[in-house]
């Protein structure tokens, strides 16, 4: 006999880790223990030594679905001839670090049970069990024990509760457990009707559906407002109401097979769709579903993942349904009862309320694959609060991140937690939902504000700037947003040390010299710092960051710089007058900024190619650009050189613009400007990497979402061998800004 102490990290505690265990040890005749400690599982456990090493082995490579084990160690210890296997109680010592599960998606056994007339949870809304269901949105606070959530009001029945305390039982320690006879329940409300009935409630809001009509539905992580994906009128109607021009509506299908005959489902994004996180994946669509995604083939689709989504379905709603968040556009979703039935009341016909409160509001979160793997666009529920890397930090860190696609990391005993997605902090709901999650963090970690380091961006007008310096800290840092952007992917892959060459392209971003940055070229690594070793060539930008809404606006910035013969306010152009004040103002530099950013310059070209509107939502011509070019198989590329480390576009705009006038078709020439990037991007890597002696790239920002872009850059980089690092578990967008703040916080 022999005995050993395990200890297993990463996210075990509330995933159904410890029964796994326990099971695991009866079959291998282990006696011992297991306990969740502070800092993860720990195990003793005595046997013979094949049994032990077999038991091992299933541990690490068997865990149950939704535990991921960052780390696993096996000491050998004294025997002490233990002569039973139990589960300890929690221990709660110290600081908790442990990993606060993200919310999981409905398993396989609690779907069999809602649809068995004979189980006693058939049909019930709120079934879970350790293996699926609510985490992060109803803690209240750790460790995570039913009494810290917001199932606390409702007292488990005589089934629940033995059901709760077995072992060997799939719903052992399952915290929100619940059954219709001891848990809370859906109600239908509407202005003429009130339906307790829980099962007549669903029957009717799948009848409301079928009318066409729009419904609230309380989820997991907030509200959704849902209608009839195929019904274009409601479709219609939705936006109308939601005040939503043209922004892609996410959608829900009820199963695989109907997704497939939507959209263009790969084996790995059919993965990204089932996986227990099931997020919104971006897919390319088969058919048009009028006004659900205008002037885009991109849908958003996801597949049900509550017990309430699947009961719809097999009560017969409608196979796709539109389920965007129940909110205004940029804002996060709604999530209280009264706040949501008080603003949804002009938009939705009915709302189906469900009595278990929502502890935090989390959105749906939105994935593509893409030519490196998979990416997260949006990251929130499924993946929140989840730790993604392993920091060297020497004392708590709280990075703030940007404004636009705001999110917040925590670094706690060296664990970087990222907070979901929270939406634009211009907008009243999201600067909320920022302050309530700062706050929630730091308390469910009790980590002290004023013994931590405080971090935000070099931006002193954004609000969490201004909100980072209000706080008690011990340290006050400041990072510049795209080295954030660059650091991010990093910190990803834990490179402190690692040199490397860094674009960070986006939209906007504060830089060194306080001209709006977007098309930067870094040198250097975590550890180091990043140096700016090359940029997009300044162009003029009328009106700063507003210019973001009026892709004309950027042109008339950008092709300022050109010879004076052109004429944008005649065809093919036909700029609308807006452009004619701006390049006027730009002219004599009034109201106007300096700037690099690499968004401005594909809004600026949107512009020539046509897109002469305004942007309803952010990045929209830059998407419209994408798709145009997509319908183009052209290999033709326009000067777009790069010297003395300039990217210099004009050029490039003049080609563009006499191309155009010449009557060359526009997806040709959208397609054009795509390969003239990826080449002068491929240009520039070859010449600073053999400058300064580097085999790594790191691409990020909001502008590398763009698939044809990635694809092209691989491309044209498969000759020169140089390592390609991307965005995987954080967004590449704003969104991964606060991760890049704190990893580059550990080495100032
Ligand atoms: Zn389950
Ligand atoms: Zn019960
Ligand atoms: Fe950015």
């Amino acid at each position: 006999m022999e005995a050993k102490r395990i200890c297993v990290q990463g996210t075990v505690q509330g995933v159904g880790f410890r029964p796994f265990v326990y099971r695991l040890a009866h079959e291998h005749t282990i006696m011992g223990w297991v306990l969740n400690g502070d800092s993860g599982v720990e195990i003793h456990a005595e046997g013979e030594p094949d049994k032990l090493q077999s038991f091992l082995y299933q541990l690490e490579h068997a865990p149950p679905p939704a535990a991921v084990i960052a780390s696993l160690s096996v000491n050998s210890i004294p025997l002490q001839k233990f002569e039973t296997f139990s589960i300890k109680r929690s221990q709660h010592k110290a600081q908790p670090t442990v990993r606060v599960s993200p919310d999981l998606a409905v398993c396989e056994a609690c779907q069999k049970e809602l649809v068995d007339q004979n189980d006693l949870r058939f049909g019930y809304p709120y079934t879970n069990c350790t293996n699926c269901g609510p985490r992060y949105s109803i803690i209240l606070g750790l460790p995570y024990d039913r009494p810290l959530t917001t199932m606390k009001e409702w007292r488990l029945c005589a089934t629940c509760l033995s059901e709760y305390s077995n072992p060997l039982d799939r719903r052992f320690h399952a915290q929100p457990v619940a059954c219709p006879n001891c848990g809370p329940k859906y109600y239908l409300k509407s202005k003429d009707s009130f339906i307790r009935n829980e099962a007549l409630a669903i029957q009717e809001t799948v009848k409301l559906l079928k009318e066409g009509k729009i419904l609230a539905l309380k989820g997991l992580g907030g509200y959704h407002l849902a209608c009839n994906a195929r019904n274009p009128k409601a479709v219609k109607e939705l936006r109308q109401r939601k005040f939503r021009k043209e922004k892609p509506f996410a959608l829900m299908a009820s199963t695989i097979e109907v997704a497939q005959t939507i959209a263009n489902i790969s084996s790995d994004s059919q993965e990204l769709l089932e996986s227990t996180a099931r997020p919104i994946v971006l897919l390319t669509s088969k058919v048009t579903l009028e006004a659900v995604s205008p002037d885009n083939h991109d849908l958003g689709i996801m597949l049900p993942y509550t017990p309430l989504h699947h009961l719809l379905f097999n009560a017969g709603a409608p196979d796709c349904l539109v389920m965007t968040s129940a909110n205004r556009s940029s804002e996060p979703i709604a999530y209280k009862d009264a706040e949501a039935l008080e603003s949804l009341d002009a938009i939705a016909d009915a709302f189906l309320i469900g009595e278990r409160p929502i502890a935090r509001r989390v959105d749906d979160s939105i994935t593509r694959v893409n030519p490196f793997g998979s990416s997260i666009l949006r990251r929130a529920r499924g993946y929140a609060p989840a730790s993604v890397s392993n920091l060297p930090a020497r004392r708590p860190i709280l990075a703030l991140g940007a404004d636009l696609k705001s999110s917040i990391t925590l670094v706690v005993k060296g664990q970087a937690f990222v907070s979901q997605h929270l939406g634009d902090l211009d907008h009243y709901e999201a600067l909320k939902a920022f302050k309530e999650t700062l706050h929630d963090l730091v308390n469910m970690y009790e980590v002290d504000l004023s013994k931590t380091t405080v971090v935000h961006d070099k931006h002193p007008y954004y609000y969490s700037s201004q909100y980072a310096l209000d706080l008690p800290a011990k340290k006050q840092l400041s990072v510049q947003h795209h080295r954030a952007h660059v650091a991010s992917v990093l910190a990803e892959r834990g490179s402190f040390d690692k040199r490397v060459l860094g674009l960070a392209f986006d939209g906007t971003g504060y830089g060194d010299d306080k001209a709006i940055w977007g098309g930067e070229f870094f040198v250097g690594s975590l550890q180091e710092g990043f140096e700016r070793v090359a940029h997009l060539r300044y162009a003029k930008l009328v009106g700063g960051d507003a210019a973001a809404k009026y892709p004309i606006q950027a042109a008339a910035g950008f092709l300022n710089d050109l010879e004076p013969q052109n004429n944008f306010n005649q065809a093919p152009f036909a700029f609308p007058k807006r452009y004619q004040k701006a390049a006027k103002l730009a002219h004599k530099d009034i109201q106007t900024f300096q700037t690099t950013s690499m968004g401005r310059l594909f809004d600026a070209v949107a512009a020539l190619l046509g897109y002469t509107k305004t942007n309803s939502f952010e990045g929209q011509a830059a998407i419209w650009l994408e798709h145009l070019a997509r319908s183009s198989s052209s290999s033709t590329y326009y000067p777009f050189p790069f010297e003395n480390n300039e990217l210099d576009y004009r050029p490039l705009l003049q080609c563009l613009s006499n191309e155009r006038k010449a009557g060359k078709d526009t997806s040709e020439l959208a397609r054009a400007f795509h390969n003239s990037l990826s080449r002068s991007i491929r240009e520039a890597c070859i010449q600073l990497t053999k400058q300064h002696q580097l085999d790594t790239v790191v691409l990020s920002g909001g502008v590398f979402q763009n698939n044809l872009l990635l694809e092209l850059v691989k491309a044209d980089l498969k000759q020169s061998n140089m390592n390609i690092w991307v965005n995987h578990t954080v967004p590449a967008n704003d969104g991964g800004i606060s991760l890049g703040q704190a990893a580059l916080a550990c080495f100032i």
